[in-house]
């Protein structure tokens, strides 16, 4: 969402604008390939330029510019580049675990927990950003983004710890859609 308003602005400031996609674009949100289009030609929409990396090849390399040039090149593997006065790098978030470690309980990129957000070690449970939470549909362990997962996992894991055994259920709507307005909008966003 920062990243959308930031780009609109410097787009009404005149300035030229590229968005060099990638396989984590939309993070949190994971849409359906065939979703992906439409939600790029939205953002193209704004008048930025969308790039997509996989079609040269992935980035090679960030570089400084060269003399008489913009300050950054961005350069991809089929020898493309763009340059830029700015490049911002975007990626997802990692829970900070460093404290766990030694701890015994199991941590892949967060910690890992069962649908009752036990952890390895019985006597640990876990709740928020820190979890990757065991999920039979999707056959894995996955992070669950938003305010509102964190504040219901808080209640399950107290709830499982003093005896209970609910599984969290994540109620979060997680599609990214394009608005009225042919704006990407997400239910992860929440304006006053
Ligand atoms: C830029 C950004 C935008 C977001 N926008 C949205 C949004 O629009 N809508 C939405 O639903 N969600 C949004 N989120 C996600 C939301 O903020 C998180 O899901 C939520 O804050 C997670 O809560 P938490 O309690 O698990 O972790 P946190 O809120 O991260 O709290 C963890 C706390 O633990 C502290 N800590 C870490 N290690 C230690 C340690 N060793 N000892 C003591 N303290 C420690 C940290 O300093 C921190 O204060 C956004 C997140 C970010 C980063």
């Amino acid at each position: 969402m920062i990243g959308l308003h930031l780009a609109r602005a410097l787009v009404q400031a005149q300035y030229r604008v590229a968005l060099v996609t990638g396989e984590t674009t939309f993070w949190p949100h994971q849409p359906h390939l065939s979703h992906r289009p439409a939600l790029l030609a939205a953002i193209a929409r704004m008048g930025v330029e969308v790039m997509e990396a996989d079609e040269r090849g992935g980035i090679a390399a960030i570089e400084t510019g060269a003399s008489g040039l913009p300050a950054r090149r961005v350069l991809f593997r089929d020898g493309s580049d763009v340059y830029g006065d700015l490049v911002l790098t975007c990626m997802g978030l990692a829970p900070s675990l460093e404290f766990m470690m030694g701890s015994g309980a199991d941590i892949e990129r967060g910690l890992l927990v069962s649908p009752s957000l036990r952890t390895s070690d019985p006597n640990i449970y876990a709740a928020g950003d820190v979890c990757q939470i065991w999920t039979p549909e999707a056959h894995r362990y996955r992070f669950y983004y938003g305010y509102k997962n964190v504040r219901a996992m808080g209640a399950i894991a107290a709830l499982n710890m003093t005896g209970g055994s609910e599984p969290f259920l994540s109620t979060q709507d997680e599609e990214l859609r394009i608005n009225h307005e042919g704006m990407l909008d997400s239910p992860f966003w929440e304006y006053e």
